[in-house]
């Protein structure tokens, strides 16, 4: 669009230009051929009054050597008849154009025509015409085109040039925006930022862009914050009701009465579940989250968790396929085992229909991995991240299988300030989850340190 306006502004600006030029010799071609004729003029009364077409046909041949581009020039009497008349050599004989009619010229191709009265006593006495080759005038023309044409081209390089400069200075700080709003977007990131440069609309889209993160940041704040004070505060009514609940379960015997108090301990224990994760999500938030450190023997928590999960499933079989010859694992025990839990819970809960799901375990230099595998509903690759989100679910099961999608993010949460990774891999069929923890020889001091505060 730059490209294109330079050029129509430029052609039109060259077009003025060229027109103007070629009328300002224009103009100065018929003053100075009419002071001819005027000159002419009045060096031809006496030949006139005294008859003598001779003197004034030696007076026109005269003008050969002054003016040679003029080609005819003729006097004629008051009657309008030829009286004398010059013509170069090698052009036809004069013939006193028509076209002029009243008019003192005229143009015709590149010939410019003249008429001028011979007065004497202020009474007309003749004419004098001259009829004046142009030859110039389509030089100029030419000359001016073609130098019109050079600007012109000159410009539009220029105009080009200074378009991909401008381009890809404004393209590449959109880019950078864009780039930046989808890390944001992917990351969570709200609180960096982007950086301003300069005062046009690119910077106040990133100060929009900024202003847009900072409510963001304070909506999430004052969610954190909500959600911080509402599990806290149920946690302590829920505990006295599951206490009371417990104690209605040992005392009653008669049914159906049992069976209610045992539905709603069931239903009490999953609100607590809820808001124990509620808890853990406001103390990652507020960086409250403390990890007891101790050598466990991780082979006991995968026995002790496994059957934990197995006796809360009564439609799936968990299968460990390998042992790790007791291997001690440096870790917050009890962390580690909600980790799993909630890896072997998610396997039997989005898996409905199937049996199996497989623990496995492998050692290597400096790493314990784990892995959880499910033949259920799979996660789709482009959600496979997203997933370790706070709030996540997969969008095609959210309305099928209940969850607040806090465990997985959680889980992320204990397995990174363990130094470890937790990541999950699924094609097609099923799902595997796997976690890795380094092993205490592997941790540097820093490692160490930072895990014993
Ligand atoms: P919740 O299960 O309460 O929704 P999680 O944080 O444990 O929360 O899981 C987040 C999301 O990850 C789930 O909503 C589900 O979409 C997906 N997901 C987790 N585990 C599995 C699995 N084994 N198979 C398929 N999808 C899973």
């Amino acid at each position: 669009m730059q490209v294109f306006t330079s050029v129509v502004v430029f052609g039109i600006v060259f077009g003025v230009f060229i027109i103007t030029d070629v009328n300002s010799y224009k103009q100065r071609k018929v003053n100075s051929m009419i002071s001819i004729a005027r000159v002419i003029g009045a060096n031809s009364v006496s030949s006139i009054q005294f008859q003598d077409p001779e003197a004034a046909r030696e007076m026109l041949e005269e003008l050969h050597s002054v003016t040679p581009e003029i080609i005819h020039a003729a006097i004629t009497n008051r009657d309008g008849q030829l009286f004398a008349s010059y013509s170069k050599p090698g052009e036809k004989a004069i013939k006193i154009p028509t076209l002029l009619k009243r008019k003192a010229f005229a143009f015709k191709d590149l010939q410019l025509f003249v008429s001028n009265p011979i007065m004497s006593n202020k009474e007309i006495i003749g004419n004098v015409y001259l009829e004046v080759q142009l030859s110039e005038l389509q030089q100029i023309k030419q000359y001016k085109y073609e130098l019109a044409f050079i600007l012109l081209f000159v410009a539009l390089i220029f105009s080009f040039l200074i378009a991909m400069v401008v381009q890809s200075y404004i393209s590449n700080r959109l880019l950078k925006l864009v780039n930046s709003m989808k890390k944001v977007g992917k990351t969570g990131e709200y609180t960096k930022p982007l950086e301003e440069d300069g005062k046009d609309e690119i910077a106040t889209l990133i100060q929009a862009f900024n202003h847009l993160m900072e409510q963001i940041q304070e909506s999430q704040r004052k969610k954190d914050e909500f959600i911080g004070i509402a599990s806290h505060e149920l946690k302590t009514p829920l505990t006295s009701i599951k206490g009371y609940i417990e104690m209605l379960n040992l005392l009653e015997k008669e049914q159906p009465k049992k069976q209610f108090v045992q539905k709603a301990l069931g239903n009490v224990n999953k609100l607590e579940r809820l808001v124990k994760d509620l808890l853990d999500v406001s103390k990652i938030q507020s960086g409250q989250l403390q990890l007891n450190m101790e050598e466990f023997n991780i082979d006991e928590l995968l026995d002790e968790t496994i059957s934990a999960a197995q006796s809360l499933s009564g439609s799936h079989q968990i299968v460990r396929e390998d042992h790790l010859d007791g291997e001690i694992v440096y870790g917050d025990r009890q962390r580690i085992e909600q980790v799993l839990l909630n890896l072997l819970s998610n396997a039997i809960k989005y898996s409905p229909g199937e049996k199996k799901v497989e623990v496995n375990s492998e050692k290597t230099e400096k790493e314990l991995i784990i892995k959880i595998r499910d033949y259920g509903i799979g996660v789709p690759a482009e959600e496979q991240t997203n997933i370790f989100e706070r709030f996540y679910r997969t969008k095609d099961i959210s309305i099928h299988i209940s969850g607040f999608g806090l465990g997985l993010y959680i889980c992320r949460d204990i397995i990174n300030r363990h130094y470890g990774k937790i990541w999950v891999e699924s094609a097609g069929k099923g799902s595997i989850f796997y976690f890795s923890l380094p092993l205490k020889h592997s941790l540097t001091s820093q490692q160490t340190e930072a895990l014993n505060p």
